[in-house]
């Protein structure tokens, strides 16, 4: 898909790599809608690209439907949505204080799962009425989902996190098989240890330690890395049902 001109939706557009995703996407010529649930900060993302914002949890069916909709009649059809919005959480299942607390589980398979399927259904029904690209493939949109290698590689503590993560990137393929009828692409991206804040409150040491597992280049990955393989995605009509580490080879040890 060529991306100039057309309509994207970036969730958790707020923050780290959400926001260098809808810096990058409208750098590239696209019109973009920044959803996160820190309103003040999706409407910052918005303002310094031209774009438009909304405050809503991912979660919630009817604001994200009526998100989509505005943007749609503001901006035009759908044709990009890529999925940032997530908590990092962590926690022994059987710790100090007892069993994993089980509303915390709950909550961060609802954020960082069930969010991501919420903004993909709707935004695959939408795109679903798209007229096809007027290119040779007649493409109707992409949906990008963020996972992370903790769904392959969870250490202990990311039981919650790493069930999450693996469940976006279980949900791939199928989606992007059931939606191949569409015309629709469904690819999910695991990235390493990216310096966004979600990494912000680790100290130092903690910080160093991961710097050191990584292969080679031996630092953090930066948002705008992930940004530009959203780019590429969004470009490349081949890559499909597809769960692509991004991640300097780094494997997690598990502590
Ligand atoms: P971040 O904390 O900088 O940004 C996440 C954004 O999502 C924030 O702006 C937050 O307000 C928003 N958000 C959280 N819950 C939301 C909800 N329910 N509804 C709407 N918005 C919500 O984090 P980041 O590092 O940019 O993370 C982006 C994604 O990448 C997350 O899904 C995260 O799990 C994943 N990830 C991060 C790393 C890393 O090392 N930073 C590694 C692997 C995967």
């Amino acid at each position: 898909m060529k991306l100039d001109g057309l309509t994207a939706a970036v969730t958790g557009g707020g923050s780290g790599m959400g926001k260098a995703t809808a810096e990058a996407l409208a750098e590239a010529g696209m019109r973009v809608l920044v959803l996160d649930r820190d309103g003040p900060a999706a409407e910052a993302t918005a303002a310094a690209i031209d774009g438009r914002s909304a405050a809503l949890d991912v979660t919630d069916a009817s604001a994200v439907d009526a998100a989509l909709q505005e943007v749609v009649e503001d901006f035009g059809p759908l044709r990009l949505v890529v999925n940032c919005a997530g908590i990092a959480t962590a926690g022994r299942i059987v710790g100090r204080e007892g069993p994993h607390d089980l509303d915390a589980f709950r909550r961060t398979i609802e954020v960082n799962l069930i969010g991501t399927f919420n903004v993909l259904r709707l935004a695959a029904a939408r795109m679903a009425g798209n007229e096809p690209m007027p290119d040779a493939d007649g493409e109707r949109g992409v949906i990008v989902n963020t996972a992370s290698i903790a769904a392959f590689e969870g250490q202990v503590g990311q039981a919650a996190y790493a069930a999450s993560k693996g469940g976006v990137a279980a949900l791939t393929l199928p989606a992007a098989r059931e939606l191949a009828r569409h015309a629709i692409r469904v690819v999910t991206v695991a990235p390493g240890l990216i310096g966004t804040p979600m990494l912000g409150g680790m100290d130092d040491k903690v910080r160093e330690s991961l710097e050191a597992q990584t292969v080679f280049p031996r630092r953090l990955g930066r948002p705008e890395e992930f940004a530009r393989l959203v780019r590429e995605i969004a470009g490349n009509p081949l890559i499909n049902g597809e769960t692509i580490r991004l991640d300097g080879a780094v494997r997690l040890a598990a502590k």
